[in-house]
């Protein structure tokens, strides 16, 4: 009788799975593939991460589709049962899901999805660029749960963007839409952007791109420079910045100011329920994130003045998230 109980127990411990179709989200990167096993309401219920070099040849993408084979039966899923399989990719991801470009990365797509393909036939596969992933997975279940619209801005190493209307992320006719990185925000520029175009946004509100306006404010007044230890060391800035550092704390001045000038513009464009900024330089957001958001009350038109603008919640979680969303609208 005891062990009955016991038994029960355990039933009772473990929550039942809804109804309705799992998926896979995949997040491929460059040195890390990161996957979940999603339900339709977003609840990752295992999730595991992968080292990767290039992604090409039947070894590579063997292991990647192992990995999610193993994922799957850990969690408990049979891989017949997938009903999807969303893959977020850094690159340009057209609507048919073909890969325009994808500078900083080894990967053959085709060769991805037929692995996946063989170990998981019921799934369908569905792809999309890493920046509107994050986009779909913040306005599925993260900061902007619950809005019907919005826009996010990804600031690493660089800036991408996802813009999402009516719970759907708008890819574009060339895969360009929310390519808000290269919004050009400055005329005058000299400098080029990796895009080979001048003044865009990602070269002043990336990790590099804050590393140059404080290298300018240190020249514009002869100050020492505090101590970067590489080329996108925007962390050493945020420190020298809370230490009171006047030519760190400008920097994230105009950061913040950009940043805003980006969004007023965005703003007359969509009119978003929410605005959310992710990535690793929003580790700064104590920094720049009120004069962002003072300025941007400023330069936008009155009738858009009240809308919010968020921090992401989802981490590094968020690509695998909107992939597997993605997944899931590719279903209905
Ligand atoms: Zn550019």
């Amino acid at each position: 009788m005891a062990q009955i109980e016991d038994i029960d127990d355990a039933l009772e411990a473990v929550p039942a799975r809804e109804a309705g179709p799992v998926v896979i989200g995949i997040d491929v990167g460059g040195t890390i593939v990161k996957m979940g096993v999603v339900t339709q309401r977003g609840e990752i219920i295992a999730q595991t991460k992968v080292p990767t070099g290039a992604l090409e040849g039947a070894e590579a993408l063997g292991r990647v589709s192992e990995a999610a084979v193993e994922l799957a039966r850990g969690a408990g899923v049979d891989t017949a049962s997938i009903a999807g399989i969303g893959l977020d990719v850094p690159g340009v991801v057209l609507e048919d899901g073909t890969l325009a470009m994808a500078p900083n990365i080894t990967l053959d797509l085709d060769g991805l999805r037929d692995a996946l393909a063989a170990a998981f036939p019921a799934a369908r596969i569905a792809t999309i660029n890493d920046a509107n992933a994050a986009a779909l997975g913040e306005t599925w279940v993260g900061a902007g749960a619950g809005a019907d619209s919005l826009v996010m801005l990804t600031l690493g190493t660089g800036v991408g963007g996802g813009v999402v209307i009516g719970g759907r992320v708008i890819a574009g006719v060339h895969g360009a839409a929310g390519e808000i990185g290269h919004l050009c925000m400055n005329f005058e520029e000299t400098e080029a952007c990796g895009c080979g175009r001048r003044g865009c946004l990602e070269q002043y509100a990336s990790a590099r791109g804050l590393i140059r306006l404080y290298r300018e404010e240190c020249a514009t007044c002869g100050a020492a420079e505090v101590e970067i230890a590489h080329a996108t060391d925007a962390l050493a800035v945020f420190e020298a910045a809370r230490s009171g550092n006047a030519q760190a704390k400008r920097a994230c001045e105009r950061l913040g100011t950009i940043l805003a000038r980006a969004l007023a513009a965005l703003a007359v464009m969509v009119d978003p329920d929410a605005f959310v900024l992710g990535g690793g330089m929003c580790g700064g957001w104590d920094t720049f994130g009120q004069t962002c958001v003072d300025a941007y009350r400023t330069f936008v038109i009155p009738g858009c003045a009240e809308t919010p603008i968020r921090v992401a919640t989802l981490g590094n979680a968020a690509g695998l998230l909107g992939a597997a969303r993605h997944a899931l609208a590719a279903l209905q």
